[in-house]
């Protein structure tokens, strides 16, 4: 777990796991005293530069979790949130958890978060993700999705997989009526086995699918222009609702 965070003025951020020591970084040595500080006090290396230490929020704490598989970015989770409404009342199913990425930023605001992977490896991962942002609501499942779900009366199902629409009976036995299942996919012939599948059961509608471009800016005086290098793609969200 990051006990503190240090930031100089340029940007440049230190994350504190042990404030019990002395922390060496670029600019020098920070006594394990003035690691006690208070939020927001300001600490001088022994070089004499300036940073300000503060105790981390949970954002500042996922940005440093372990990543194995590709996982699924910011803007596409919290558009996930954004379309279905969960919130700390909501029981949550996702599959596969690979780092568990998703996971554990669902798991921060819902009341429960079952995720489901096959490999030992990425469940090892996500276990280590799981306590060091300290996220108590957070189950992980060796299991193979397609096979079934076995928690009922869920709020939201969350599919990152490679052949999605092997997953959708048993998101459907596992659904609330009014749930929401949403399947992320990198590529479109994913999208079009999964929704064409989706659409040939009763009990099922497809509300859309979404891709999402976030273009981000560069500002620089009058110097003002998208970043000439960026990721553009990550991938497609469909959105289905459990009638
Ligand atoms: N959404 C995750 C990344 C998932 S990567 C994140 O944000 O971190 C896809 C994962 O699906 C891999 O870890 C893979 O092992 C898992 N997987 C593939 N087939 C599966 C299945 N049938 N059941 C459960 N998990 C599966």
């Amino acid at each position: 777990m990051i006990k503190k965070i240090l930031v100089a003025r340029e940007g440049k951020t230190f994350y504190i796991k042990d404030t019990s020591k002395d922390y060496h970084c670029q600019f020098g040595l920070i006594k394990a005293k003035d690691l006690k500080k208070k939020d927001g006090s300001i600490i001088k290396t022994n070089t004499k530069k300036e940073l300000i230490i503060f105790t981390p929020s949970f954002i500042d704490s996922y940005k440093r979790i372990k990543r194995a598989p590709q996982i699924i970015t910011r803007k596409d989770a919290a558009m996930i949130i954004a379309e279905t409404g969960i919130n700390k009342d909501s029981k949550v199913v996702d599959a596969g958890a690979g780092s568990g990425a998703l996971a554990c930023f669902l798991a921060n605001i819902c009341k429960e978060v079952v995720s489901y992977d096959i490999r030992d490896d990425f469940i090892n991962i996500v276990k280590k993700n799981k306590e060091f942002l300290n996220l108590k609501n957070l189950k992980i499942k060796k299991k193979n999705v397609y096979e079934g779900i076995d928690e009922k009366n869920i709020d939201l199902i969350t599919l990152d997989l490679p052949e999605p629409w092997k997953a959708i009976e048993p998101a459907k036995k596992s659904l609330k009526t009014g749930g929401f299942l949403v399947s992320y996919s990198p590529t479109i012939p994913q999208v079009i086995d999964f929704v064409n599948s989706v659409n040939k059961e009763k009990g099922l509608i497809h509300i859309k699918t979404i891709e999402l471009i976030q273009r981000e800016w560069e500002i620089d005086g009058r110097k003002v222009r998208p970043k000439t290098t960026q990721t553009v793609h990550t991938g497609f969200l469909s959105f289905i609702r459990r009638i």
